[in-house]
């Protein structure tokens, strides 16, 4: 009969640290600057043709899936939809058991390694923009020229999105002005939709220096990745769009901060990796051998190996995806929503936290449930401290409303359940009866 007995797990010689200068690394490796950011905009303004012909024209996807998904589009008479059907292939939910919980989508110049959050597809999906926004280092925001298009996306979600991204911390964003094909590639109108934009973006507290236009159009694949060819564009000279993304290296990247992983998910590996955990580094790095950290069990472990983008890796640093084999640990510690900290910066553990949101909904003294990334943990808004101007923050109105009207900036204080790695300035949102109820900054 077979022995079902359970065998020890040799972990094999304990990992030595290389005791590398990881900064000093990280320069020499030239590594690529890594760069997430997440596409909004109204629906129809063209995200998905707009992404789906990036992906092409980097050649990220071939001519062959064009050319199916053409033939498909045809069949149903939406010959267009061919590029925007490119978003939604290569998505990969699971890969080595490690869950991405945003659709992704990865492509690279010779400069950056981009990845789109939240590939919008046909969806307009709010939750799904608040997760991606949270991990977003810039926005792109797409808008119709089209006559009576970009006026009633202003009326629709154009505002909306931004306004979220920017209560999510995003301080840069780029504006593709799509659809300059349908109004004859009209420098007035692309001045005039700059003008009313940029006065709204300010006006929500982006910085004009971290915002940029982009006439183009996404359909024909003008001044995407390929400058317009066509001589009414001609007035154009600025950077086309790629020019822009890749001028929009992580702003806060955080390397000499503390080390902070908040973990995505926790699996096992095989024999080799019996332990692994993976999420995105949000500030500092680490290295194979450092003993590490888990927040809020408080209990250490060693890396013994790093994967980066799924590559072995010796070390890693903010702002990349890792996925990390742990020792000297056992499961129970390690869960989705934990924080990774080094010993000698640890962070806090809390119970109660002021937040500066954008309310989705009526906020009274409540029962809500905060979530940060993976982290979840039910909790109650005991104050609202104040509504606050959504330019300046300063307080507008009297302190200590009774009610927080939905689309007000505000600050509050909410109470939790149980004790939790929080600290500013985390992104959190704030869930109530199963709906995104506001989302925001911890102060
Ligand atoms: P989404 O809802 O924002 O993802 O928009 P889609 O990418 O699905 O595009 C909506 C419609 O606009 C489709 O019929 C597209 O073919 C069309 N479209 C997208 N970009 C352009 C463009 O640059 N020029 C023109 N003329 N049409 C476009």
């Amino acid at each position: 009969t077979a022995n079902i007995e359970a065998v020890a797990i040799d972990e094999g010689p304990k990992p030595r640290s290389k005791n590398l200068d990881v900064l000093a690394e990280f320069e020499k490796s030239r590594a690529k600057n890594a760069a997430n950011f997440i596409v909004i905009g109204h629906v129809d303004a063209g995200k998905s043709t707009l992404m789906g012909r990036l992906l092409y024209d980097l050649k990220v996807v071939d001519q062959r899936t064009v050319d199916r998904y053409r033939k498909e589009a045809e069949k149903i008479g939406k010959s267009s939809f061919a590029l925007a059907w490119v978003l939604d292939q290569g998505t990969e939910e699971r890969k080595r058991g490690v869950t991405i919980d945003i659709a992704m989508n990865k492509f690279e110049t010779s400069k950056t390694s981009f990845t789109i959050l939240d590939a919008p597809g046909h969806r307009d999906f709010i939750p799904n923009m608040i997760a991606g926004a949270s991990q977003a280092d810039f926005a792109v925001l797409v808008i119709d020229a089209g006559t009576g298009n970009f006026e009633s996306g202003l009326k629709g979600q154009t505002k909306e999105h931004a306004l979220l991204v920017r209560s999510m911390g995003v301080q840069r964003i780029v504006i593709a002005v799509n659809k300059l094909d349908t109004v004859q590639w009209s420098k007035d109108r692309f001045d005039e939709i700059q003008q009313q934009v940029g006065a709204f973006l300010t006006a929500a507290g982006f910085q004009s220096r971290n915002v940029a236009f982009v006439p183009c159009s996404g359909l024909n694949g003008d001044n995407i990745v390929k400058r317009a060819e066509d001589a009414r564009a001609s007035w154009y000279t600025g950077p086309i769009l790629i020019e822009q993304l890749e001028a929009s290296e992580p702003t806060n990247r955080s390397l000499d901060k503390p080390l902070r992983l908040t973990i995505a998910d926790v699996f096992r590996g095989g024999v080799q990796n019996p332990l692994s955990i993976s999420g995105r580094l949000d500030s500092g790095c680490l290295q194979v051998g450092d003993r590490i950290v888990t927040m809020p069990a408080k209990e250490t472990a060693v890396i013994r190996g790093i994967e980066v983008d799924l590559e072995p890796a010796d070390w890693a640093v903010a702002g990349q995806n890792v996925v990390l084999h742990l020792t000297d640990i056992e499961q129970q510690y390690l869960k989705p929503g934990d924080v990774i900290c080094l010993p000698s910066a640890l962070i806090q553990n809390v119970t109660a936290m002021t937040v500066k949101i954008l309310a989705f909904d009526h906020l009274t003294p409540m029962h809500v449930e905060v979530h940060r990334g993976r982290l979840q943990v039910a909790g109650r808004i005991t104050q609202l401290v104040a509504v606050l101007d959504k330019v300046t923050g300063a307080m507008a109105g009297k302190k200590k409303p009774r009610l927080v009207q939905p689309g007000s900036v505000a600050r509050v204080v909410v109470q939790l359940d149980s004790a939790v790695p929080l600290e500013a300035p985390g992104k959190v949102i704030l869930r109530a009866g199963g709906q995104t109820v506001a989302a925001g900054l911890l102060e």
